[in-house]
């Protein structure tokens, strides 16, 4: 049997590896039109700022690991141009020599990940403005800075990527301005907590103009449509992603409604012998049971081991997700989970709101303060979401809140819930409880 994987990033390599466990018979290809395999996106930003100092700790594996640990063909530089599903054959160019060929496969995982959105601005492709999604995008924002030294950079969109990017460019010395279309920063979270991370950001000397809709891009400024000119020697699109769906669409593959590939919980599509895992998946949120598109490399690396568990005959399924993100920019840390109070009562919940604001561990111990907002819902008092803002001790907070809810926790159970502690913890009652002591 003949595996065919479209994608050599998290989905497409975790997918390799997990069906080359399963089963050592099976032919396993991937083309992958980059040439670059299996790196942690996740850490570009860290590279640009300086803390990550080789870029190989970024890319660990190449194609020689895969063939030589996996026995898994990687052929990088290979772009899949269409797909024939009635005769479950794909045409491939091979990007260095123009040739294109024909293969066949008896299973097929689409892999194909997601794209910088860039919006219709003009000047948006002038040499000074950039996208951050893969190595290739890193290089060339490092190359840039290194050979123009630009003072001012202008980020364009508030949302994780942007304010990491944020962090590292003041690490490096570089002076930014954030603009925001909408009323807050950070979109994912609800207007009441992203106004926390507005001050912060204005503490740290960042200015951040929401509201902001830029109309130009020149050599040396971004001109909002108020006419307000912005110095900019870079700029950088922070501007969302979409999913890279061309291939699977002409190929008759069905789209959801989120514009991502629509599967079922066994990552089939709707033709045979046909997957689809990681950010060109369309995902299906637990709490509020709709289809969302929350493309993330932990749901990407998840759904691609599930795929290859699937093709391989194992009766696994994809459970859905919680929209569970974190990330820091400075010192803060920020995490969020479920449904905001915005997106529950778009859903129709009639709910309970707290704010609890708590220390980590006992200030004699280096405890910070973090704020926690929870949402509930009053019918049968489940966790419906929370947001964490704070310096310390978040990423253990979000978690338990995490498996809280996936397990369909109301709130009177945080407050039982055996919980470690010691000084350098945590607190004795810690926040989580806490929460459940206030919200009903
Ligand atoms: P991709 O990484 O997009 O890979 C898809 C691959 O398919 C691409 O290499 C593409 O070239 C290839 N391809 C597409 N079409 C074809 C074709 N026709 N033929 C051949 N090859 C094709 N996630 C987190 O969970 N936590 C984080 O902290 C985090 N930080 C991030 C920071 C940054 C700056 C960025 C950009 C992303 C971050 N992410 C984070 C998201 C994470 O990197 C992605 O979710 C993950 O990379 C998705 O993996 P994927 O394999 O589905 O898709």
């Amino acid at each position: 049997m003949r595996l065919v994987i479209i994608g050599a990033v998290a989905a497409g390599t975790s997918a390799a590896a997990k069906a080359r466990r399963n089963n050592e018979e099976l032919e396993i290809a991937i083309y992958e039109k980059d040439n670059l395999i299996s790196y942690s996106g996740c850490g570009m930003p860290y590279y640009i700022g300086g803390q990550i100092k080789s870029m190989t700790e970024l890319i660990p594996r190449d194609p020689a690991f895969f063939k030589s640990k996996y026995n898994i063909d990687i052929l990088t530089g290979h772009e899949v141009l269409s797909l024939k599903p009635e005769n479950k054959t794909l045409q491939v160019k091979n990007l260095l020599t123009g040739k294109i060929f024909t293969d066949h496969y008896d299973k097929l995982i689409i892999a194909t990940g997601a794209s910088a959105v860039i919006p219709p601005i003009k000047g948006a492709k002038n040499p000074n403005v950039f996208t951050l999604r893969n190595i290739g995008d890193m290089n060339k924002i490092n190359s840039f800075i290194q050979n123009n030294r630009p003072k001012k950079a202008v980020i364009i969109g508030t949302g994780f990527i942007g304010l990491e990017l944020c962090e590292s460019f003041k690490n490096i010395g570089i002076d930014v301005t954030l603009i925001e279309r909408l009323p807050q920063v950070t979109p994912g979270l609800d207007s009441d907590m992203a106004i926390y991370v507005q001050e912060y950001l204005e503490k740290n000397g960042v200015k951040v103009l929401t509201k902001a809709n830029v109309s130009k891009i020149t050599k040396n400024n971004v001109i909002l449509d108020n006419d307000e000119k912005l110095p900019a020697d870079i700029v950088i699109m922070a501007t969302g992603i979409k999913p890279n769906t061309d291939l699977a669409k002409n190929a008759g593959i069905e789209l959801g409604i989120t514009g991502a590939i629509k599967v079922n919980p066994r990552l089939e599509t709707n033709i045979s012998n046909i997957y689809a895992c990681g950010d060109c998946m369309e995902h299906y949120h637990m709490v509020s049971g709709q289809p969302v598109y929350r493309p993330l490399g932990s749901t990407a690396n998840k759904t691609g081991r599930i795929a290859g568990e699937v093709v391989t005959g194992e009766n696994n399924h994809f459970r859905g997700i919680l929209g569970t993100g974190i990330f820091k920019v400075f010192e803060l840390g920020i995490a969020q989970t479920g449904l905001s109070e915005k997106e529950a009562l778009e859903q129709g919940y009639d709910i309970s709101v707290i704010h609890n604001t708590k220390i980590s561990r006992p200030e004699y111990m280096g405890g910070a303060e973090m704020i926690i907002k929870a949402i509930a819902n009053k019918k049968d008092a489940k966790l419906l979401g929370v947001q964490i803002i704070g310096s310390d001790g978040i990423d253990k907070r979000i978690d338990v809140f995490v498996t809280a809810i996936t397990f369909g926790a109301k709130a009177e159970d945080l407050i039982h819930l055996d919980l470690a502690y010691s000084p350098a913890f945590s607190t004795a009652k810690d926040p989580v409880m806490y929460t459940g002591m206030i919200l009903d």
